[in-house]
């Protein structure tokens, strides 16, 4: 398991939070890249989606999802409190617009887990959102892995095998790849992601920096 140190308060002259996104197919791998990443780095918070997919067995609500009814959802699209929507393999996914507006405006960094209808919408409403794809080694690796998982029935595995087309052919919308073959390096490199974006010199107040740590130079 990857366990390097965090790296607490490093850029502390920042006032605004990044918004990361991260999709990929079904079987990508998504959820056991991001959960140590997510453990290493406590600065980084996760956006809680709202689906009316059913839950499966282990999910949390309020933790994985926010489980809703499909009147719940429409009612939340309809209020404008949803960030992006989208519908994918027969359900309803979107991500509730104020977490994330607050995250952003308190200087925290925040974690979408999206799809790419999704991921299309956030690139439209925030363009400054660092957009990560996660892609499994080849197409075998992928449809191995959808189906180990054994928590979907048959038909929601053809369901979700049948949006790879399209998935794969969104690679342009996104900022970088990360392939999952080794676990530990795709964490790895997912990190390193998420590091330099922290350092990018356009997000960091760089004059505050230097008036308080370089007075009189
Ligand atoms: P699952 O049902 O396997 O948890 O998720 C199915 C797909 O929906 C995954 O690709 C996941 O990343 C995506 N997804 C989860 N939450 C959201 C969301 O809030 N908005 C969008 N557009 N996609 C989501």
């Amino acid at each position: 398991m990857y366990n390097q140190p965090t790296m607490e308060a490093q850029h502390p002259h920042r006032s605004t939070g990044i918004v990361f996104v991260i999709s990929g197919p079904s079987g990508s791998g998504k959820g056991s890249v991001v959960r140590p990443a997510m453990e290493a780095d406590s600065r980084l918070g996760y956006s809680v989606s709202a689906t009316t997919r059913p839950p499966r067995e282990g999910d949390v609500h309020g933790r994985d999802y926010w489980f809703v009814s499909t009147e719940e959802f429409e009612a939340m699209v309809a209020a404008g409190e949803m960030l992006e929507h989208a519908y994918y393999a027969g359900h309803r996914y979107g991500t509730p617009k104020k977490p994330v507006e607050a995250a952003v405006a308190e200087g925290r960094d925040i974690l979408l887990e999206i799809e790419i209808q999704g991921a299309r919408q956030i690139r439209a409403a925030l363009p400054e959102a660092v957009l990560i794809l996660l892609l499994p080694p080849g197409a075998r690796e992928l449809s191995q892995r959808l189906r180990s998982r054994g928590t979907d029935s048959e038909a929601a595995i053809m369901e979700r095998e049948a949006a790879y087309a399209s998935e794969l052919a969104a690679w342009p919308l996104y900022d970088y790849l990360v392939i999952n073959d080794d676990l530990d390096r795709a964490i790895e490199q997912f990190r390193s992601v998420i590091d330099a974006e922290r350092s990018r010199v356009s997000r960091l107040d760089i004059q505050a920096f230097l008036d308080q740590n370089y007075r009189g130079v």
